[in-house]
């Protein structure tokens, strides 16, 4: 267990850590493939998260689910792109976490994800904590030690 006081100076509160939500591209279950591929070229980013319509936060989406999903037996399928809907082949969602969750546990899970997503008491997605900007915050505390 991380000492409370060691935990108080790294972060006081996650929301420190926090990209807001309005910072985060993000798509919706129900936009089309076609739409929701324009997203992520955009985004620049290789995963980003799914939203449904409540904004809570749903899956995850990659340029890979969608090429696998339009793939067939004789090859691509362009038809498919404005057919299927992101619901129909995001990845499950892997933890997420809210702020009032121990410093903790956000540091394990960010051993194995590279972004949390954030939601509120009532689920509604409010933001991500990222790696680096976890990474970037133990640089800072640790240049800090004396
Ligand atoms: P980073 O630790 O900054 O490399 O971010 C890790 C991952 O978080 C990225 O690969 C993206 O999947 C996701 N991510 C980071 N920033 C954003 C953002 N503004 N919008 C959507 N996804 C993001």
């Amino acid at each position: 267990m991380i000492n409370p006081s060691v935990e108080r100076e790294i972060v006081d509160n996650l929301s420190d850590l926090m990209i807001d939500s309005s910072k985060v591209a993000y798509v919706s279950d129900y936009h089309n493939l076609s739409h929701a591929m324009l997203i992520l070229t955009a985004a620049k980013y290789s995963i980003i998260p799914v939203l449904n319509k409540e904004s809570q936060l749903v899956g995850l989406l990659n340029l890979a689910v969608i090429v696998k999903a339009i793939t067939e037996l004789d090859g691509i399928n362009p038809e498919k792109l404005e057919e299927m809907k992101v619901a129909e082949v995001m990845l499950d969602l892997p933890l997420q976490v809210t702020l009032e969750d121990s410093f903790e546990k956000v540091f394990h899970a960010l051993v194995d994800q590279n972004f949390l997503g954030v939601t509120d008491r009532q689920g509604k997605f409010i933001g991500i904590i990222t790696r680096r900007n976890l990474l970037k915050r133990l640089n800072q505390y640790f240049h800090n030690l004396a």
